[in-house]
């Protein structure tokens, strides 16, 4: 069957304008004008509303197998489609066993079967110890590996120095494979922390936790990523970037050619830290939020092109791991829930700085997808892609409830926000899987795996 799908703002490469989209087994098959949907298709027409390309989340931490009671593939992917999320990369630490050798690829396989809700791949891991794994879980189709060069949280998944980067690295180069990393030294915040507790700071106040994570971290990390990214002539790419500081040193290599992306999070982008209570441990992630300063200065960053996309970093918890009661810093979780949020999220605070949908397709569709792997497949409206569509209302005004949460527990630092723009229907492979606050048919996601 033939359907078009047509709008008056249809968001292609070519920017926003009335479109009809013809799309033939699940795959766009011709962009066409606005007027020209052939007679004989189905035709899905929706007005003034906005259609872009499903988005594509590079960096969510799905938890299942073996932390299932965390998050899951069902509630992840459901989250996901109710916001306008077609395609996710899951990060490698938080399941278990971790996603550091074949056979951990084939038992996350094994529990995505029959439970997802849009298209996922899996990031592999790199830990001390496995570089012998890395090729094999490359020809396995893993799109990149992830490593953390600090304790990560979980004690499965360990971290890596300059001596593991290297071994690793002398086993990428030359895949095409990028390495992503927690860019965080642990040197800065082992020194901050042991001086904080030596003043018996106290851990409830924002401002401690803060303090224990420097932005020195960030930076020196960073430096010592793009001498290995330079050396090695390997991609590597900074996920959640919090630090301004280190955006000099970025733009700086990027304009010598060092294969150096970098990603930064919503809610580095929407919340600052002089706004978030003490005791507030809900909004503990790792990197921290900082300043408002530092959050306008990621705007400009993105704005002049040093700051590739905007991903979520959804990495729930159960609500007691988060410490609430206790409101201690230094023992809750970090993590924050942001899946089927983004968009809106996002958008608001685009809306604000007077930015356009365009780069909204860039920065949490395209650019996502490149990072992966995936580009002209997925985070696309353009003749070859698969048909992986968001209807959107730019204008709807709404307020965040718990019955807008579909992650597995109704707990997430967003709720309450006033936002503008609301996910009206998702479409994947030409197929609607969600409208109006409820989800269609059953779960059809496919695994990517990187060709
Ligand atoms: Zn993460």
């Amino acid at each position: 069957m033939i359907q078009a799908f047509r709008s008056t703002h249809v968001l292609t490469p070519n920017g926003l304008a009335p479109a009809t989209l013809l799309v033939e087994n699940g795959r766009i098959a011709a962009v066409l004008e606005w007027a020209d949907a052939p007679p004989e298709t189905a035709l899905n027409d929706f007005g003034d509303l906005v259609l872009l390309p499903g988005l594509v989340d590079s960096h969510v931490h799905i938890n299942e197998p073996g932390r299932s009671e965390w998050e899951g593939f069902a509630t992840a992917t459901q989250a996901a489609a109710a916001g306008g999320v077609t395609t996710l990369v899951d990060m490698p630490l938080n399941c278990i066993p971790e996603t550091t050798d074949v056979n951990a690829l084939n038992a996350k396989r094994a529990a995505a079967h029959g439970k997802a809700w849009v298209d996922w791949a899996a990031w592999g891991g790199v830990v001390r110890g496995n570089a012998g794994a890395l090729l094999p879980l490359a020809r396995a189709g893993v799109p990149g590996f992830k490593c953390f060069l600090i304790h990560s949280g979980i004690d499965g998944f360990a971290w890596v120095d300059e001596a593991d980067l290297r071994l690793a690295l002398a086993k990428l180069r030359g895949t095409g494979l990028p390495l992503l990393a927690h860019a965080e030294l642990t040197g800065p915040v082992d020194a901050a922390t042991a001086r904080l507790n030596g003043a018996n700071a106290d851990w409830r106040r924002y401002s401690t936790y803060l303090a224990s994570r420097p932005d020195a971290a960030e930076v020196d990390a960073i430096a010592l990523l793009i001498r290995l990214a330079e050396e090695y002539s390997t991609p590597i790419h900074i996920v959640h970037l919090s630090s301004a500081k280190a955006l000099p040193l970025l733009a700086e290599a990027r304009g010598r050619g060092v294969p150096v992306t970098v990603e930064t999070c919503v809610h580095y982008l929407w919340f600052d830290a002089e706004a978030i209570p003490d005791g507030a441990t809900g909004l503990k992630c790792a990197p921290p939020i900082r300043d408002a300063a530092n959050r306008e200065a990621l705007w400009d960053a993105l704005a002049a092109g040093e700051i590739d996309m905007v991903i979520t970093d959804h990495s729930p918890c159960p609500p007691a791991m988060k410490g609430r009661d206790e409101g201690r810093w230094d023992r809750a979780w970090g993590g924050i829930a942001g899946l089927g949020l983004a968009l809106p999220v996002f958008w608001t605070a685009m809306a604000r700085r007077g930015f356009k949908l365009e780069k909204l397709g860039e920065w949490m569709a395209a650019a996502p997808a490149r990072l992966a792997g995936f580009a002209g497949r997925k985070g696309t409206l353009a003749v070859g892609a698969d048909a992986d569509i968001v209807v959107f209302d730019p204008d709807a005004e709404w307020t965040v409830a718990e019955k807008h949460f579909h992650f597995r527990h109704k707990l997430s630092a967003y709720l309450g926000a006033k936002l503008q723009g609301r996910v009206e229907e998702t479409w994947l492979h030409g197929e609607q899987i969600y409208a109006a606050d409820g989800f269609i048919g059953t779960a059809r996601g496919r695994e990517l795996v990187r060709q």
